[in-house]
């Protein structure tokens, strides 16, 4: 748990409140005053706790700034954690980010007699064309056998271009195709 968590739950555990305001946070109490120390400790960590209370936008809204708060603790966690070299964590950052945009942005709908990648009819599925997941619940895309790569190397290149800082920093890798 974070420290701007253990301290709003201290407050609370004190009678009192962290309440978002316009220009910031307030501390409130119901019963006197609270501790001197808590109250400093609060001061001390306001950005995180402003953090820490505010709305979490949906992924779905994610700009710049989210994605790459995002991108940087996943490459943080798989570098402390996961016993990997920088650029190897970096590299699973990015896929991380774009199986998530990939995830969040489903490809168009599509009638189950068509190809999603070429609009072609899917023909037999089975032997000329197989069922993919779209992404929403209960949803299939058909793709010809020989469409399921161009497919899928296309929506990739969707996630990049949408995601284009992190991207960049992965050029070197040979990520940014
Ligand atoms: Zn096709």
């Amino acid at each position: 748990m974070s420290a701007a968590q253990d301290i709003i739950r201290e407050v609370q555990a004190a009678g009192g409140a962290i309440v978002l305001t316009e220009s910031g946070v307030k501390l409130k109490s119901d019963h006197g005053a609270l501790p001197d120390d808590l109250v400093a400790k609060a001061r001390a960590h306001k950005a995180a706790i402003i953090q820490a209370l505010r709305p979490k936008k949906s992924r779905a809204d994610w700009g710049r700034d989210e994605w790459q708060t995002y991108y940087d603790e996943r490459a943080a966690i798989g570098e402390h954690d996961g016993n990997t070299t920088q650029v190897d964590a970096e590299r699973l950052a990015l896929e991380d980010c774009l199986s998530h945009w990939l995830a969040i942005n489903p490809p168009e709908p599509c009638p189950p007699d068509t190809c999603a990648h070429c609009g072609k009819p899917s023909g037999e599925v089975g032997s000329d064309s197989v069922a993919v997941l779209a992404g929403r619940p209960n949803e299939h895309l058909w793709l010809h056998h020989r469409c399921y790569e161009p497919f899928r190397a296309s929506r990739r290149r969707d996630a990049t271009k949408s995601l284009p800082e992190l991207s960049n920093q992965n050029v070197v890798v040979g990520i940014g195709r």
